[in-house]
Protein backbone atom coordinates (compact mmCIF):
# COMPACT_ATOMS: atom_id res chain seq x y z
CA UNK A 1 0.00 0.00 0.00
CA UNK A 2 1.47 3.81 -0.36
CA UNK A 3 1.59 5.86 2.36
CA UNK A 4 0.92 9.63 2.69
CA UNK A 5 2.14 12.14 4.95
CA UNK A 6 0.31 14.60 5.35
CA UNK A 7 0.60 18.10 7.37
CA UNK A 8 -2.36 20.44 7.86
CA UNK A 9 -4.44 17.35 8.52
CA UNK A 10 -6.59 18.88 10.73
CA UNK A 11 -7.93 21.65 8.08
CA UNK A 12 -10.33 21.79 5.04
CA UNK A 13 -7.99 20.39 2.78
CA UNK A 14 -6.22 17.39 5.19
CA UNK A 15 -9.48 16.49 5.65
CA UNK A 16 -10.82 16.03 2.14
CA UNK A 17 -7.02 14.59 0.90
CA UNK A 18 -7.20 12.21 3.46
CA UNK A 19 -10.58 10.92 2.25
CA UNK A 20 -9.34 10.95 -1.16
CA UNK A 21 -6.07 8.78 -0.68
CA UNK A 22 -7.86 6.64 1.71
CA UNK A 23 -10.13 5.93 -0.85
CA UNK A 24 -7.64 5.08 -3.33
CA UNK A 25 -5.75 2.60 -0.96
CA UNK A 26 -3.12 4.97 0.88
CA UNK A 27 -2.14 4.32 4.42
CA UNK A 28 -2.72 7.92 5.30
CA UNK A 29 -0.50 9.64 8.27
CA UNK A 30 -1.39 13.14 9.47
CA UNK A 31 0.54 15.45 11.72
CA UNK A 32 -0.97 17.20 14.36
CA UNK A 33 0.75 20.12 16.34
CA UNK A 34 0.12 20.45 20.09
CA UNK A 35 -0.73 18.48 23.04
CA UNK A 36 -4.42 17.41 23.13
CA UNK A 37 -5.31 19.24 20.03
CA UNK A 38 -9.13 19.22 20.06
CA UNK A 39 -9.26 19.33 16.24
CA UNK A 40 -7.29 15.91 16.31
CA UNK A 41 -9.75 14.26 18.65
CA UNK A 42 -12.70 14.76 16.36
CA UNK A 43 -10.63 14.23 13.69
CA UNK A 44 -9.67 10.62 14.86
CA UNK A 45 -13.36 10.28 15.74
CA UNK A 46 -14.56 10.60 12.35
CA UNK A 47 -11.56 8.98 10.72
CA UNK A 48 -10.19 6.37 12.43
CA UNK A 49 -8.61 5.52 9.55
CA UNK A 50 -5.93 8.14 9.69
CA UNK A 51 -2.61 7.65 12.01
CA UNK A 52 -1.84 11.01 13.58
CA UNK A 53 1.89 11.63 14.15
CA UNK A 54 2.97 14.41 16.55
CA UNK A 55 4.39 17.15 14.92
CA UNK A 56 5.22 21.16 14.38
CA UNK A 57 6.43 23.09 11.72
CA UNK A 58 8.12 25.12 13.34
CA UNK A 59 10.36 22.46 14.86
CA UNK A 60 12.42 20.66 12.49
CA UNK A 61 13.51 17.48 14.61
CA UNK A 62 9.71 16.80 14.83
CA UNK A 63 9.50 16.73 11.34
CA UNK A 64 12.31 14.23 10.94
CA UNK A 65 10.77 11.70 13.68
CA UNK A 66 7.11 11.90 12.05
CA UNK A 67 9.16 11.12 8.70
CA UNK A 68 11.50 8.52 9.65
CA UNK A 69 8.18 7.01 11.52
CA UNK A 70 5.58 7.39 9.05
CA UNK A 71 8.15 6.41 6.00
CA UNK A 72 5.74 7.80 3.24
CA UNK A 73 6.13 8.06 -0.27
CA UNK A 74 4.28 10.89 -0.91
CA UNK A 75 4.27 13.78 1.53
CA UNK A 76 1.66 16.74 1.69
CA UNK A 77 2.29 19.98 3.25
CA UNK A 78 -0.62 21.67 3.90
CA UNK A 79 -0.19 23.12 7.34
CA UNK A 80 0.24 26.73 7.46
CA UNK A 81 -1.05 29.84 9.04
CA UNK A 82 -4.30 29.96 6.51
CA UNK A 83 -5.98 33.04 7.37
CA UNK A 84 -4.68 36.31 5.28
CA UNK A 85 -6.63 38.96 7.86
CA UNK A 86 -4.52 37.10 10.92
CA UNK A 87 -1.51 37.16 8.79
CA UNK A 88 -1.58 40.71 9.39
CA UNK A 89 -1.63 40.62 13.19
CA UNK A 90 0.97 37.81 13.52
CA UNK A 91 3.31 38.12 10.30
CA UNK A 92 6.44 36.87 12.48
CA UNK A 93 4.64 33.83 13.21
CA UNK A 94 2.97 33.49 9.54
CA UNK A 95 6.55 33.81 7.86
CA UNK A 96 7.84 31.24 10.32
CA UNK A 97 5.34 28.49 10.07
CA UNK A 98 3.54 29.29 6.57
CA UNK A 99 7.18 30.53 4.91
CA UNK A 100 9.89 28.52 6.78
CA UNK A 101 7.64 25.95 7.47
CA UNK A 102 8.37 24.61 4.00
CA UNK A 103 11.86 24.65 4.05
CA UNK A 104 11.94 22.68 7.37
CA UNK A 105 10.05 20.17 5.72
CA UNK A 106 12.07 19.88 2.62
CA UNK A 107 15.03 19.48 4.79
CA UNK A 108 13.06 16.94 6.74
CA UNK A 109 12.62 14.89 3.74
CA UNK A 110 16.39 15.67 2.46
CA UNK A 111 17.69 14.07 5.84
CA UNK A 112 15.72 11.06 5.87
CA UNK A 113 16.95 10.33 2.67
CA UNK A 114 16.01 12.96 0.06
CA UNK A 115 17.86 13.55 -3.11
CA UNK A 116 18.57 12.09 -6.63
CA UNK A 117 17.42 8.43 -5.99
CA UNK A 118 14.86 10.02 -3.05
CA UNK A 119 11.77 8.48 -3.71
CA UNK A 120 9.74 10.89 -1.39
CA UNK A 121 7.12 13.07 -3.75
CA UNK A 122 6.84 16.20 -2.22
CA UNK A 123 3.69 18.74 -2.42
CA UNK A 124 3.50 22.42 -1.24
CA UNK A 125 -0.02 24.35 -1.01
CA UNK A 126 1.00 27.14 -2.82
CA UNK A 127 -1.67 30.35 -3.02
CA UNK A 128 -3.27 32.81 -5.58
CA UNK A 129 -2.60 35.18 -2.74
CA UNK A 130 1.04 34.85 -4.05
CA UNK A 131 -0.34 37.02 -6.91
CA UNK A 132 -1.92 39.62 -5.21
CA UNK A 133 -1.77 42.76 -7.16
CA UNK A 134 -1.88 41.13 -10.35
CA UNK A 135 0.47 41.67 -13.13
CA UNK A 136 -2.17 39.87 -15.57
CA UNK A 137 -5.34 38.51 -15.82
CA UNK A 138 -5.95 35.65 -15.79
CA UNK A 139 -2.64 34.42 -13.46
CA UNK A 140 -0.29 31.51 -14.92
CA UNK A 141 1.83 29.79 -13.56
CA UNK A 142 4.32 32.33 -15.51
CA UNK A 143 2.57 35.27 -14.26
CA UNK A 144 4.79 37.42 -11.67
CA UNK A 145 4.56 37.42 -7.99
CA UNK A 146 3.43 40.53 -6.14
CA UNK A 147 1.73 39.53 -2.78
CA UNK A 148 -0.46 41.64 -0.46
CA UNK A 149 0.01 40.28 2.71
CA UNK A 150 2.58 38.46 5.18
CA UNK A 151 0.66 35.24 4.28
CA UNK A 152 0.98 35.97 0.51
CA UNK A 153 4.91 36.91 0.94
CA UNK A 154 5.63 33.27 3.09
CA UNK A 155 3.97 31.58 0.54
CA UNK A 156 6.09 33.23 -2.26
CA UNK A 157 8.85 32.13 0.27
CA UNK A 158 7.58 28.18 0.23
CA UNK A 159 7.09 28.37 -3.32
CA UNK A 160 10.56 29.70 -4.66
CA UNK A 161 12.13 27.50 -2.30
CA UNK A 162 10.21 24.19 -3.45
CA UNK A 163 11.50 25.36 -7.20
CA UNK A 164 14.93 25.59 -5.49
CA UNK A 165 15.29 22.68 -3.89
CA UNK A 166 14.09 20.85 -6.94
CA UNK A 167 16.27 22.38 -9.25
CA UNK A 168 19.11 22.14 -6.47
CA UNK A 169 18.88 18.60 -5.41
CA UNK A 170 16.42 16.98 -8.34
CA UNK A 171 13.53 16.30 -5.56
CA UNK A 172 10.23 15.40 -7.29
CA UNK A 173 8.87 18.37 -5.41
CA UNK A 174 5.23 20.26 -6.81
CA UNK A 175 3.88 22.67 -6.05
CA UNK A 176 -0.16 23.88 -6.86
CA UNK A 177 -1.28 27.46 -7.07
CA UNK A 178 -4.45 26.71 -5.75
CA UNK A 179 -6.67 29.44 -6.04
CA UNK A 180 -9.72 29.95 -3.51
CA UNK A 181 -11.37 26.81 -2.57
CA UNK A 182 -14.22 26.33 -0.02
CA UNK A 183 -16.90 24.08 1.14
CA UNK A 184 -18.77 22.81 4.43
CA UNK A 185 -15.21 22.25 5.95
CA UNK A 186 -14.08 25.31 5.66
CA UNK A 187 -13.22 27.47 8.78
CA UNK A 188 -16.07 30.06 10.00
CA UNK A 189 -13.30 32.88 10.12
CA UNK A 190 -13.25 32.38 6.44
CA UNK A 191 -15.34 35.12 4.14
CA UNK A 192 -17.35 31.96 2.27
CA UNK A 193 -18.18 30.43 5.53
CA UNK A 194 -19.15 33.32 7.67
CA UNK A 195 -21.55 34.47 4.58
CA UNK A 196 -23.34 31.14 4.18
CA UNK A 197 -23.09 30.25 8.01
CA UNK A 198 -25.04 33.78 8.64
CA UNK A 199 -27.74 33.07 5.82
CA UNK A 200 -28.57 29.93 7.52
CA UNK A 201 -28.68 31.43 10.65
CA UNK A 202 -30.15 34.63 9.83
CA UNK A 203 -33.44 32.76 7.90
CA UNK A 204 -33.79 30.70 11.27
CA UNK A 205 -33.93 33.75 13.31
CA UNK A 206 -30.61 33.09 14.82
CA UNK A 207 -28.98 36.31 14.08
CA UNK A 208 -29.81 39.27 12.76
CA UNK A 209 -26.84 40.87 10.90
CA UNK A 210 -23.82 40.45 9.14
CA UNK A 211 -21.15 42.77 9.09
CA UNK A 212 -18.36 42.46 6.32
CA UNK A 213 -15.36 43.98 5.09
CA UNK A 214 -15.11 45.08 1.30
CA UNK A 215 -18.25 43.74 -0.85
CA UNK A 216 -15.93 44.80 -3.80
CA UNK A 217 -13.07 42.21 -4.57
CA UNK A 218 -13.63 39.70 -6.88
CA UNK A 219 -12.12 35.88 -6.02
CA UNK A 220 -11.92 32.12 -8.58
CA UNK A 221 -13.92 30.19 -5.86
CA UNK A 222 -13.97 26.29 -6.58
CA UNK A 223 -14.81 22.94 -4.21
CA UNK A 224 -12.05 21.86 -2.14
CA UNK A 225 -13.29 18.42 -2.88
CA UNK A 226 -12.24 18.93 -6.13
CA UNK A 227 -9.12 20.51 -5.90
CA UNK A 228 -7.49 17.50 -3.36
CA UNK A 229 -7.48 15.18 -6.90
CA UNK A 230 -5.40 17.99 -8.10
CA UNK A 231 -2.97 18.07 -5.70
CA UNK A 232 -2.43 13.73 -5.85
CA UNK A 233 -2.35 14.08 -9.65
CA UNK A 234 0.44 16.16 -9.33
CA UNK A 235 2.59 13.52 -7.62
CA UNK A 236 1.79 10.91 -10.23
CA UNK A 237 3.46 12.45 -13.07
CA UNK A 238 7.07 10.93 -14.14
CA UNK A 239 8.51 15.32 -13.49
CA UNK A 240 7.83 17.66 -10.68
CA UNK A 241 6.08 21.20 -11.53
CA UNK A 242 3.79 24.14 -10.55
CA UNK A 243 0.00 23.78 -11.36
CA UNK A 244 -2.30 27.00 -11.25
CA UNK A 245 -5.74 25.04 -10.06
CA UNK A 246 -8.71 27.39 -10.95
CA UNK A 247 -12.24 27.30 -12.34
CA UNK A 248 -11.81 30.17 -14.91
CA UNK A 249 -14.22 32.48 -12.88
CA UNK A 250 -14.64 35.00 -10.67
CA UNK A 251 -17.34 36.37 -8.68
CA UNK A 252 -16.80 39.68 -5.90
CA UNK A 253 -18.05 38.98 -2.54
CA UNK A 254 -20.83 41.34 -3.14
CA UNK A 255 -22.47 37.95 -5.46
CA UNK A 256 -21.55 35.53 -2.90
CA UNK A 257 -24.06 37.06 -0.29
CA UNK A 258 -26.55 37.30 -2.76
CA UNK A 259 -26.28 33.72 -3.72
CA UNK A 260 -25.92 33.15 -0.32
CA UNK A 261 -29.23 34.56 0.40
CA UNK A 262 -31.06 33.36 -2.51
CA UNK A 263 -30.35 30.03 -1.30
CA UNK A 264 -32.53 31.11 1.78
CA UNK A 265 -35.01 33.11 -0.01
CA UNK A 266 -34.11 36.33 1.20
CA UNK A 267 -33.89 39.11 -1.37
CA UNK A 268 -33.39 41.99 0.13
CA UNK A 269 -29.71 41.22 1.82
CA UNK A 270 -28.70 44.70 1.79
CA UNK A 271 -31.11 45.00 4.74
CA UNK A 272 -29.32 42.68 7.06
CA UNK A 273 -25.50 43.55 5.94
CA UNK A 274 -23.35 46.16 7.44
CA UNK A 275 -20.15 46.97 6.31
CA UNK A 276 -17.25 48.32 9.20
CA UNK A 277 -13.55 49.33 7.73
CA UNK A 278 -12.57 47.10 10.94
CA UNK A 279 -12.96 44.26 8.17
CA UNK A 280 -10.75 45.87 5.36
CA UNK A 281 -7.31 44.48 5.19
CA UNK A 282 -4.22 47.07 5.22
CA UNK A 283 -3.65 45.90 1.35
CA UNK A 284 -6.34 44.08 -0.42
CA UNK A 285 -6.08 41.98 -3.29
CA UNK A 286 -8.80 43.13 -5.88
CA UNK A 287 -8.96 40.78 -8.58
CA UNK A 288 -7.78 36.92 -8.50
CA UNK A 289 -8.75 34.74 -11.54
CA UNK A 290 -6.36 31.64 -12.50
CA UNK A 291 -6.09 29.84 -15.83
CA UNK A 292 -6.29 25.93 -15.55
CA UNK A 293 -4.84 25.25 -18.88
CA UNK A 294 -1.66 23.63 -17.84
CA UNK A 295 -3.30 21.45 -15.12
CA UNK A 296 -6.66 20.37 -17.75
CA UNK A 297 -3.95 19.33 -20.20
CA UNK A 298 -0.99 18.05 -18.65
CA UNK A 299 -2.84 16.19 -15.51
CA UNK A 300 -6.60 15.84 -16.90
CA UNK A 301 -7.86 17.66 -14.30
CA UNK A 302 -10.99 19.81 -14.44
CA UNK A 303 -13.02 21.33 -11.47
CA UNK A 304 -16.59 19.79 -11.67
CA UNK A 305 -18.53 21.93 -8.85
CA UNK A 306 -19.63 25.25 -10.48
CA UNK A 307 -20.17 28.30 -7.92
CA UNK A 308 -23.82 28.09 -7.63
CA UNK A 309 -23.60 24.21 -6.61
CA UNK A 310 -21.28 25.11 -4.17
CA UNK A 311 -22.75 27.85 -2.80
CA UNK A 312 -25.61 25.94 -2.04
CA UNK A 313 -23.94 22.99 -1.06
CA UNK A 314 -22.57 24.65 2.09
CA UNK A 315 -26.05 26.59 2.56
CA UNK A 316 -27.41 23.76 2.75
CA UNK A 317 -25.26 22.43 4.91
CA UNK A 318 -25.31 25.01 7.52
CA UNK A 319 -29.02 25.02 7.92
CA UNK A 320 -28.97 22.05 8.21
CA UNK A 321 -26.38 22.40 11.30
CA UNK A 322 -27.99 25.45 12.87
CA UNK A 323 -31.73 23.54 12.77
CA UNK A 324 -29.73 20.83 14.50
CA UNK A 325 -28.23 22.43 17.23
CA UNK A 326 -30.79 25.00 18.08
CA UNK A 327 -33.67 22.26 17.84
CA UNK A 328 -35.77 23.96 14.92
CA UNK A 329 -37.70 21.90 12.77
CA UNK A 330 -36.75 22.67 9.05
P1 LIG B 1 -6.78 25.41 7.16
O1 LIG B 1 -8.13 24.79 7.19
O2 LIG B 1 -6.59 26.74 7.80
O3 LIG B 1 -5.75 24.38 7.84
C1 LIG B 1 -4.45 24.77 8.22
C2 LIG B 1 -3.77 23.59 8.89
O4 LIG B 1 -2.44 23.98 9.25
C3 LIG B 1 -4.46 23.12 10.18
O5 LIG B 1 -4.52 21.72 10.18
C4 LIG B 1 -3.51 23.61 11.27
O6 LIG B 1 -3.50 22.80 12.43
C5 LIG B 1 -2.17 23.46 10.55
N1 LIG B 1 -1.09 24.19 11.21
C6 LIG B 1 -1.11 25.48 11.67
N2 LIG B 1 0.05 25.74 12.29
C7 LIG B 1 0.81 24.63 12.23
C8 LIG B 1 2.10 24.29 12.71
N3 LIG B 1 2.85 25.16 13.41
N4 LIG B 1 2.58 23.04 12.44
C9 LIG B 1 1.82 22.14 11.77
N5 LIG B 1 0.59 22.39 11.31
C10 LIG B 1 0.10 23.64 11.54
O7 LIG B 1 -6.24 25.52 5.66
P2 LIG B 1 -6.80 24.83 4.31
O8 LIG B 1 -7.87 25.68 3.76
O9 LIG B 1 -7.04 23.38 4.56
O10 LIG B 1 -5.56 25.02 3.35
C11 LIG B 1 -4.53 24.04 3.26
C12 LIG B 1 -3.27 24.68 2.72
O11 LIG B 1 -3.54 25.23 1.42
C13 LIG B 1 -2.74 25.84 3.54
O12 LIG B 1 -1.33 25.82 3.45
C14 LIG B 1 -3.29 27.07 2.85
O13 LIG B 1 -2.50 28.21 3.10
C15 LIG B 1 -3.23 26.61 1.41
N6 LIG B 1 -4.19 27.24 0.50
C16 LIG B 1 -5.52 27.22 0.80
C17 LIG B 1 -6.42 27.77 -0.08
C18 LIG B 1 -7.90 27.74 0.20
O14 LIG B 1 -8.65 28.45 -0.47
N7 LIG B 1 -8.36 26.91 1.12
C19 LIG B 1 -5.97 28.35 -1.26
C20 LIG B 1 -4.61 28.34 -1.56
C21 LIG B 1 -3.72 27.76 -0.67
P3 LIG B 1 -4.43 23.14 13.72
O15 LIG B 1 -5.82 22.80 13.27
O16 LIG B 1 -3.94 22.25 14.77
O17 LIG B 1 -4.25 24.60 14.00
Amino acid sequence: MPRAFITGITGQDGQHLAEFLHGRGYDVYGMVKGQNNPKATKLQEEMPFVELVPGDLADLPSLVAALQYAQPDEVYNLGAISFVALSFSQAELTANITGLGVLRMLEAIRMVGGGENNPIRFYQASSSEMFGKVRETPQTELTPFHPRSPYGCAKVFGHDIVVNYRESYGMHASSGILFNHEGPRRGMEFVTRKVTNAAARIKLGLQHELVMGTLDAKRDWGYAGDYVKAMWLMLQQDEPGDYVIATGQTHSIEDLVERAFAEVEIENWRDYVRQDPKFYRPAEVDLLIGDPSKAKEKLGWEREVDFPELIKMMVDHDLKREARRANIEL
